[in-house]
């Protein structure tokens, strides 16, 4: 068996009001003095007065960068900056973006970085995979997970609901995505991780589980929700690949990113991608759609201004996407009338 390599972070710290006590977790961590925190505009005014004093006390040098788009030439940007400054780690504070930004950064000039989830929408903040503009394909690129996340559920419980919620169908995706990495290992040959598979299982679990406690917007439903994603991001980690975390479902989101640009966020149109995609793979589609139901995450296209049409496009679309991922799409292999066919069955459109 050739050697698998496993990356994981160091440390994870979720609770109210631990993002004001990064000096010490990074202390702790001896990273070294010097630092550079990336956020937007937005998250800097929201943060600063939780970070900075902590950083200080702890005796860490530190600039403030605010980034632009996830881009190459912001990574590049960034990394020659951390070069210039001696810098010992980087710090992404956000949604996404700046996680993004500091995650191929950090990559770029080989130092560590912290993720400082600013809202619970996905996996992107523990795992090792970054979306990047400018590629010439809409899925994520391999970079390095977060030697430490700081996941404060105050800060993250004063983010939209709506971000909370489009975390929890990136969760529950996690169902046919390790069914397609099953189906892939059977008929390609490709490796299968019996224990990553398993990690990412259980906080698709978690979710369905929880979804009362999770719609009753306490902090138990947002600590539910915060830690399944960080263990959805370790199972990537663990893995090697996105394989436990992204599969069919997640290429109908990309073609949706195409076909209906805007519409949508990742987690509500993988949570919609999972409905079509279990009745594809003969699982209860139905204990799916209630669950997100409840939640209050969108089950029909309409809910997130999508067309019957452009659902029926993304479909079709879906399985081009990535044509080395095999997936459920390469047995369904969708036309226009069967893709119609699968969304009206569900209930999609
Ligand atoms: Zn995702």
């Amino acid at each position: 068996m050739p050697a698998h390599v496993m990356e994981l972070p160091r440390v994870v710290v979720v609770g109210r009001e631990v993002a004001g006590k990064i000096g010490g977790t990074l202390q702790d961590l001896e990273l070294g003095n010097t630092g550079i925190v990336l956020s937007g505009a937005n998250v800097k005014q929201l943060l600063a007065w939780r970070l900075e004093p902590s950083l200080r006390e702890s005796g860490l040098k530190f600039s403030w960068q605010v980034v632009g788009e996830s881009s190459f030439a912001e990574a590049e940007r960034i990394a020659l900056l951390a070069r210039e400054e001696k810098a010992d780690f980087l710090i992404g504070a956000g949604g996404g973006r700046s996680i993004d930004i500091a995650k191929l950064a950090s990559f770029n000039c080989k130092i560590p970085f912290v993720s400082v989830p600013t809202s619970a929408s996905h996996d992107g903040i523990s795992s090792p995979f970054c979306s990047v503009r400018g590629l010439d394909r809409p899925y994520s690129i391999v970079a390095k997970p977060p030697i430490a996340i700081i996941a404060d559920t105050d800060l993250i419980s004063k983010a939209p609901h709506k971000l909370l919620v489009s975390g929890c169908g990136d969760l529950l995706s996690k169902k046919t995505a390790v069914k397609d990495w099953e189906l892939s290992y059977v008929k390609t040959g490709e490796y299968f991780g019996r224990y990553s598979a398993n990690l990412a299982l259980l906080s698709a679990n978690m979710i369905l589980e929880d979804a009362e406690i999770i719609s009753s917007i306490t902090d138990e439903g947002i600590s539910v929700v915060v830690e399944a994603l960080i263990s959805s991001g370790v199972a990537a980690g663990i893995a090697g690949s996105s394989r436990p975390c992204s599969g069919s479902e997640h290429l109908f989101s990309h073609a949706m990113d195409i076909v209906a640009p805007g519409k949508g966020l990742h987690g509500e149109k993988c949570g919609m991608g999972t409905i079509m995609m279990a009745r594809l793979h003969g699982l209860d589609y139905g204990e799916i759609r209630k669950t997100l139901k409840i939640i209050g995450s969108p089950v029909r296209a309409s809910e997130i201004g999508a067309s019957s049409d452009e659902i029926v496009k993304a479909l079709v679309l879906a399985r081009s996407i990535r044509k080395e991922r095999y997936t459920i799409l390469e047995e369904a292999k969708l036309t226009e009338e069967s893709a119609r066919e699968l969304a009206l069955d569900v209930g999609v459109i």
